[in-house]
């Protein structure tokens, strides 16, 4: 599957009006001839934004909540971000979506995919109604589909499974129904890899684990499930994934206490380093398909 384009004279237009906007704030275009893949976990409070950015595009995992609007405009306005190839959303919680709407209407966004699971929220309506004025091609992911771009650049879509298949079941008879049914992603560049696990909580993981090809959950980083609740993160998982670091996003004191102290000592035990939005910032991974480095906003790293 490759990803959808965007289409009609009025769109266009619309895109050339807001990217002009967008070059007026600041304009150091990112430059298309780096072909390293560059992802940057926002900093978006007790939520959920990743940025991901190669020659081939601008994408987005989550977008964050209401509140957090400013930020993640902010944030992609500092990253020269003009135009999104793809909105990718997780699960329809207010902390995935909740930046939608504005992101819309300020963005031009050329696809968005999400889990085909409907939400009664008025922020889930909000979006879809804007993605329907502006024309904006809506797609659900499940598992076994991969988006493809050029440069060998992957994303491949590892959970949910589809309605009737296996595993699906277990999925809608959990207790955290709607964050088990999260779309679990793994991208792929050359032989670095990001696992991001969106909300996905332990019967997901069980899943994963129990339909998936031995070695295909392994990745270079993992971006751990639920924000770092004790609900997510498996040893098993763990050990299948076998992550070179971790990345928890979470709010800096937020209320349910993630992460929880159970996944710190569980990733510590395992000797895998810890990246925190909540006391990192925005956290930014670039690899060249080989090697990778982490930076963070806040200049060291936490374990
Ligand atoms: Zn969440």
């Amino acid at each position: 599957m490759y990803p959808c384009k965007g289409k009609g004279l009025f769109r266009i237009a619309l895109i050339l009006a807001t990217v002009l906007v967008f070059c007026l704030a600041g304009c150091a275009s990112h430059t298309r001839d780096d072909s390293n893949l560059h992802i940057h976990v926002l900093s978006a409070g007790q939520a959920d934004a990743v940025l991901i950015r190669h020659k081939t595009g601008d994408f987005l995992i989550d977008c964050g909540d209401s509140d957090g609007t400013d930020r993640l405009l902010s944030q992609l306005q500092q990253f020269h971000v003009r135009q999104l190839e793809a909105l990718i959303l997780t699960h329809p919680h207010e902390d995935h979506i909740g930046g939608a709407p504005v992101l819309l209407e300020t963005l031009p966004v050329a696809c968005i995919y999400d889990n085909g699971q409907k939400s009664d929220s008025p922020i889930y309506a909000h979006y879809r109604k804007i993605a329907v004025q502006k024309g904006i091609d809506c797609k659900t992911l499940q598992r076994g589909q991969v988006l493809s771009w050029t440069d060998g650049l992957t994303l491949e879509i590892v959970s949910p499974p589809a309605r009737g298949e296996r595993g699906y079941g277990a999925l809608q008879s959990s207790q955290g129904r709607e964050n088990n049914f999260s779309l679990v992603c793994r991208l792929e560049y050359g032989t670095f890899s990001m696992l991001f696990m969106g909300d996905a909580e332990k019967e997901s993981e069980r899943v994963l684990l129990q339909y998936m090809t031995s070695g295909a959950l392994r990745t270079t980083i993992l971006k751990n499930g639920h924000h770092g609740s004790r609900t997510a993160t498996t040893e098993e998982l763990v050990k299948e994934a076998a992550p070179s670091a971790a990345v928890i996003s979470c709010g800096a004191g937020n209320s349910f206490g993630f992460p929880h102290r159970e996944v710190v000592s569980l990733l510590a035990a395992y000797r895998i380093p810890i990246y925190r939005t909540d006391r990192d910032g925005t956290i930014s991974i670039d690899s060249d398909g080989t090697s990778y480095t982490i930076k963070t906003a806040h200049g060291d790293r936490t374990l």
